[in-house]
């Protein structure tokens, strides 16, 4: 018999069902939106700080968004371009070469 409502907050840290993630992953758009309230940034960028692989995404969303918004506004760092690349080479070496 644990405390009642200490499960209220678990759920972040070591939770690995994937629903945790699956709800981050959902939300992530919006944080860069900026579309999110206070209280759910809090609980994404707990997430992520908790989360290597959500937070490796946002930071690939983030990239991509700054290579989208390039036109109107300044290019992102080289180091940034560079890395969003890497990722986007690795995503295509993933669908393989359709020769053939
Ligand atoms: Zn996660």
């Amino acid at each position: 018999m644990s405390a009642p409502g200490a499960a209220d907050r678990a759920g972040v840290h070591g939770a690995h069902g994937g629903a945790p993630c699956a709800d981050a992953a959902d939300r992530l758009d919006l944080l860069l939106d900026g579309e999110l309230d206070p209280v759910e940034v809090d609980e994404v960028r707990r997430h992520l700080a908790a989360c290597a692989p959500c937070a490796s995404e946002v930071d690939v969303r983030e990239g991509i968004r700054a290579l989208l918004r390039r036109d109107c506004a300044e290019a992102p760092p080289p180091a940034l371009s560079s890395r969003i690349r890497g990722v986007l080479t690795t995503l295509v070496d993933e669908e393989g070469p359709t020769d053939g």
